[in-house]
Order: C-alpha cells, then sequence, then structure tokens
C-alpha cells in the first residue's frame, strides 16, 4: 500500500509551495487507493504547533484535500526518539562526542586554514581514552567515511554522494538530549509506513544523512521524489511579493480552490498540452515519476485565467455560495441567475465578481461625470422619461432580457430614436456609469419598479 505525508514545520500558515508538495503526495495516495499522512516538524518548540495545525487543516479544508490518521507531532515523541537513540548506543552504532565548543572552533579553523570542508574529525569514535568530565556530550552516529550513497529518485533518477564529501558522523541528539532534524525525520518517516516521500528538492542534501539513519536501525528506505522548487519569472526564489503566501490569501483575493490546484498541478507536472484538470482528473492522471525535472516559473497571469475558467463553469448556487464570502448575498434574488450569467463570463476573481454585481444592485451614490457630460444630451432626460412610461404600460409582462430588449425596440421604432440615444443615458442613470454588462440584462436584473425609481432619482439629482 502506499503511504505519503505532508510534514510541514510550523509557521502558522499553509503557502502555496507547501500545497503543491501536499496535493501531489495527497494525490499520489489516493490514487493508488493508500494513505496520506500529517505531521508537523515541530522539534523547536518554539511556535505554537496546535495552531499551525490548524492553519494547515483549514486550508486543506479549503481546497478539499484530507489527511488519514491522527497528526503526528515530533514534539510529542522526544521519549521515542531517545530510545532509538539509546539503541544506536547499545549496538556501537552511535557514541558520546565530548569535543568542546572551543575545541570544535579550533577544529573548523584548522580546516579552514588547509582549504578543506568543515567536519568532524570523529576523534571520539571508538574513543578509549578519559572522559571529560566537564563536557555535556552529543550523540554523534557512525557514518560512512568513503563510498557513496545512492538511490534512485522518482524523479532525477540515481543520485549519488560520495561519503566524505558531505558526511561526517553528525550529531543525532544534542548536549541538551534533543534529538536532530534528519534522525527525527527518518525515524517518523519509517515508523509511519512511508513508502514514497514527496518534498521540495531544497531537502536533497538530507537525504544521504536519513538514508544513514535507515540503515543504521534497519528500517526500509522508502521512494524518494525530490520536486524541483517554484521559481518567479526572474528564476530567483519565489517570495511573498511574487505570491508565495498563505494559501487562505488566495481566498480572500477570490479564488477558487479548483483554479489553484490546477495551476499547482500545473506548476512543475504535465500531461501532454492539457491545461484544465478537473479533480477526478488529477486523480487518474497523476503520476510523480512525470514531475518536470527542472524549476518551474510561478505565473499569476495563468492562475488569473484559470480561476475565470472555473468561475464561468461554476453553478449557480456554488457561486452564490462563494459570493457571500465577499459581503454579497444573493441567495433569495429573483434574478439570480441572470446576474450570474450577465457577469461570469467578465470576472476573473470573486472579489471582481462582487464588485461588479453591487455596481448593478446598489443604486448608485453618484454619477460619473465624465460619462454623464459625455453621454447625456439635451434631449436625454426627455427620452429617459418617456422610456419609463413606456414600460410601466406595457401590456406584456417584463421579466427576461429579451423581454426588455423587444420592449425597448418597440419604444426606439415608435419615437425614431437610436440606441446610442437610449444605452448610455440608461447605463448611467441605473448604475452610475457608461461600463456595465448588455443594458438588457441589467435592466432584466433591476425589474421595473427599480428602473423607474434610479431613472426619477437620477433626472431630479441632475435637475438640482
Ligand atoms: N519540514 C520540512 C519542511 O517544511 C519538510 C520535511 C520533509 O518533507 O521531509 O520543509
Amino acid at each position: 500500500m502506499i503511504t505519503t505525508r505532508f510534514a510541514p514545520s510550523p509557521t502558522g500558515y499553509l503557502h502555496i509551495g507547501g500545497l503543491r508538495t501536499a496535493l501531489y503526495s495527497y494525490l499520489w495516495a489516493r490514487k493508488n487507493s493508500g494513505r496520506f499522512l500529517l505531521r508537523i516538524e515541530d522539534t523547536d518548540l518554539k511556535r505554537n504547533s496546535k495552531e499551525a495545525a490548524q492553519a494547515i487543516e483549514d486550508a486543506f479544508k479549503w481546497v478539499g484535500l484530507s489527511h488519514d490518521d491522527e497528526i503526528v507531532y515530533q514534539s510529542q515523541r522526544f521519549d521515542l526518539y531517545k530510545k532509538y537513540v539509546q539503541k544506536l548506543l547499545d549496538e556501537d552504532k552511535a557514541y558520546y562526542c565530548y569535543m568542546s565548543k572551543d575545541e570544535l572552533d579550533e577544529l573548523r579553523a584548522q580546516q579552514q586554514a588547509r582549504k578543506e570542508r568543515p567536519r568532524y574529525d570523529g576523534r571520539y569514535r571508538d574513543y578509549k581514552g578519559e572522559i571529560p568530565n566537564d563536557v555535556k556530550p552529543v550523540v554523534r552516529i557512525k557514518a560512512p567515511q568513503s563510498g557513496t550513497i545512492s538511490f534512485v529518485d522518482g524523479i532525477k533518477g540515481e543520485v549519488s554522494f560520495q561519503a566524505e564529501d558531505i558526511l561526517d558522523d553528525f550529531i543525532i541528539a544534542r548536549a541538551d538530549g534533543t534529538p536532530t532534524y534528519n534522525f527525527v525525520v527518518a525515524i517518523d518517516d519509517a515508523l509511519m509506513g512511508m513508502t514514497d516521500v514527496i518534498r521540495g528538492d531544497d531537502h536533497l542534501s538530507n537525504t544521504p544523512k536519513q538514508i544513514v539513519v535507515y540503515k543504521a536501525l534497519g528500517f526500509e528506505i522508502p521512494k524518494f521524489y525530490h520536486v524541483p522548487m517554484i521559481l518567479n519569472p526572474n528564476g530567483k526564489k519565489l517570495s511573498k511579493r511574487d505570491g508565495a503566501m498563505d494559501v487562505m490569501e488566495y481566498q480572500k483575493m477570490g479564488y477558487l480552490p479548483e483554479a489553484l490546484l490546477n495551476f499547482l498541478i500545473r506548476l512543475g507536472w504535465s500531461h501532454g498540452d492539457q491545461e484544465i484538470f478537473s479533480f477526478q482528473e488529477m486523480l487518474s492522471l497523476f503520476d510523480p515519476s512525470n514531475i518536470n525535472k527542472s524549476a518551474s516559473a510561478y505565473n499569476g497571469e495563468k492562475l488569473l485565467w484559470l480561476n475565470a475558467h472555473y468561475i464561468k463553469n461554476a453553478s449557480y448556487e456554488r457561486l452564490t455560495k462563494e459570493l457571500k464570502h465577499f459581503d454579497l448575498d444573493i441567495e433569495d434574488h429573483d434574478k439570480q441567475e441572470i446576474l450570474v450569467d450577465a457577469l461570469r463570463d467578465r470576472a476573473k476573481t470573486l472579489v471582481e465578481f462582487a464588485d461588479m454585481a453591487k455596481a448593478i444592485l446598489d443604486t448608485p451614490e453618484s454619477y460619473d461625470e465624465k460619462a454623464v457630460k459625455k453621454f447625456i444630451k439635451e434631449d436625454s432626460f426627455e427620452i429617459l422619461l418617456k422610456y419609463i412610461a413606456f414600460i410601466k404600460v406595457s401590456e406584456k409582462p417584463l421579466r427576461l432580457p429579451s423581454d426588455f430588449e423587444q420592449i425597448t425596440k418597440e419604444f426606439m421604432a415608435k419615437y425614431n430614436l437610436k440606441m446610442k440615444n437610449l444605452a448610455q443615458p440608461l447605463r448611467i442613470s441605473l448604475v452610475g456609469s457608461a461600463v456595465s454588462p448588455s443594458v438588457y440584462d441589467v435592466l432584466s436584473i433591476l425589474g421595473v419598479d427599480e428602473i423607474v425609481a434610479r431613472i426619477e432619482t437620477f433626472i431630479h439629482k441632475q435637475k438640482d
């Protein structure tokens, strides 16, 4: 059974790079009817890990990901890690090192002077001498001193590290007894039954150390997939300014979660030249072996394009529900569907959608002066007044945009007018500016009584 995990350090929020890794791990597990686990890497205890976990769960909930089992907190597993430190000490696969800070500094200085890589020289490995009693020891693992450490990465292929270039007997427990990062990650991944570890390739250099731990403890080594980073359009590390933000910021900016997931899955993975992936397609098509070997660039325009696509295709119920987060409640509006259809092709985000809807639904507080100057002619008020008189006495009920289109054409024919005499004055009096969706949609959304009221108010205010 495939088991994957997402193992964030508790930063207090989930950023989009993290969500991409989580998504890949989630899809791979779910696709294989496997398990997807969540572990909070909170060994430094400085942050509030419960809050951090909650932030991740909130973001997961928003985008529709779910994890199996209880969340694992590394901060609650110190006793367990100690047991494994002891086991390695007992088996002579690890040892106490009594080197003082001064000695370590001196060693570093010598190595630097010889232009060597700073590394621990192994002086307490198999040490038989006297034990200094003024130094609290650390515990170091016996790492291979020569040869290579290799593994087949699911994305990068065969990866080899020369032991002498990258390894020394690294610390697994500090002087205060707390375990170190690579030690606990390897133990947790093994005990949690990881078969596939999918993570950012900024962790690639940790992998040989973790492999040393797996081997020392006799654990099975999982398959690793090191995913290339997301870069900004200039090829630099993605910063907050570029979009490396809290996932929940994207909700506030009016993105639909399906657009964000679609964006993220394509940021580093592809299936031919297909751009749009439903969740079902993501599940059936995703395979971490097809993740790109090179870094991918964040492209905000693409995200907007995808968001527009998903807004265009969302159901009325869905949009109505989502728009409530943006202070727009159209649940009981009798022209809800006409309103949504008038705007769904025009809005790239839900924020834009809500703003455009409010511009129609709310009585204008002012009128665009430039538009008034340009489009309100001497005879405009008279035409508008005749128009409302005309629609008020319509025998046919006026409801749909097509009803308004028909009666407006009859009106223009009767008074020998052109659309240009009417359309912009109508828009300005109804919504305060000369830009709006189709004027027939606006008329239909407002209905006769509201049209009459708004035109009368407009004329009244303009005459003052
Ligand atoms: N805690 C690490 C991070 O947040 C991830 C470790 C891993 O996936 O192995 O970058």
